[in-house]
């Protein structure tokens, strides 16, 4: 079967995607819209309603048949359609079949060690990725999976098995709704059912002022991973770099001193918990 995914970004050498130099794929669609997201275009499929068209400098939109088409080609990268975009959306997609996504795969072969699908949020195409990754694993690379964790766990199980294991967030845990508009702690149970079956490569937490529960979720997650000394809790500082200015305005003052962040590394030594990363 011919099925496609949109993808926005191929990284084909990253190493900040899980150990190694890893192919790095990005798919376009995420259930979740939170305050400090660095890639928000990524969000939302295009709707095709053509108001980036006339903004492209470069000639590099255009529209046929109602759709939007992107011709990579003339593309300049100056952004400006993603900046006038009002629907947290992109038009530079491209639909990718999993032959497509192979050969490229293939291609990079020689040079990585593995593959980490991330977005967006990949358990969105978990029938296609199960399959993907499948194919993946029979060129001797790993995959992951760098999720907002929010899933259903039983739904995407195949794709669980199929990979090495998932970069998970764990965004907050009151004040999740706020910060990411997910009401329940489906993230935290999915932690505790992926570390049981040790399929979590790092789990991580990005931390900014006010808008979240920091203590809390720090604690949270601590006491879940004392038990696997193998998984690393990576706490990274919110930036404000790559923000939209909508979203400038919501977080811009809730972003953290490099003083207050390693307050936090701080705490957690304090609790007696010393396997974290700390990303200023
Ligand atoms: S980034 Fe967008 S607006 Fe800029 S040249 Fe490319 S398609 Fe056009
Ligand atoms: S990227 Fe945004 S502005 Fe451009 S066509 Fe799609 S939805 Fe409309």
């Amino acid at each position: 079967m011919n099925q496609k995914i949109l993808v926005n970004q191929i990284i084909p050498f990253s190493n900040v995607d899980g150990e190694g130099n890893r192919c790095s794929i990005f798919v376009q669609g995420c259930q979740l819209n939170c305050l400090y997201c660095h890639n928000s275009e990524t969000i939302q499929i295009c709707r095709h309603c053509g108001i980036c068209v006339e903004h492209c400098p470069s000639k590099a939109l255009s529209i046929h048949s109602g759709l939007v088409v992107y011709d990579e080609s003339q593309c300049t990268q100056c952004d400006r359609c993603i900046v006038v975009c009002p629907y947290q959306s992109t038009p530079k997609t491209n639909a990718f079949t999993k032959d497509d996504l192979m050969a490229k795969i293939v291609s990079y072969r020689p040079y990585i060690r593995g593959v980490t699908f991330s977005g967006g949020e990949p358990t969105l195409y978990a029938d296609f990725l199960t399959e993907l990754a499948q194919k993946i694993k029979k060129l001797g690379l790993t995959v992951y999976i760098d999720s907002n964790g929010f899933f259903d766990f039983d739904a995407i199980f195949p794709l669980i098995n199929a990979v090495d294991g998932f970069l998970l967030d764990i965004k907050a845990v009151d004040s999740i709704e706020h910060l990411c508009g997910v009401k329940d702690q489906t993230h935290l149970k999915n932690l505790e059912r992926l570390l049981e079956i040790d399929k979590v490569i790092e789990v991580r937490t990005v931390l900014l002022n006010k808008h979240m529960d920091q203590i809390n979720t720090l604690n949270q997650v601590a006491d879940r991973l004392e038990v696997y000394p193998q998984v690393p809790y990576r706490l990274i500082r919110a930036h404000i770099t790559g923000l939209k200015k909508e979203q400038e305005a919501l977080v811009g003052e809730a972003i953290m001193t490099v003083k207050e962040f390693l307050a936090y590394g701080n705490h957690l030594r304090q609790k007696g918990f010393h396997n974290f990363i700390l990303q200023k």
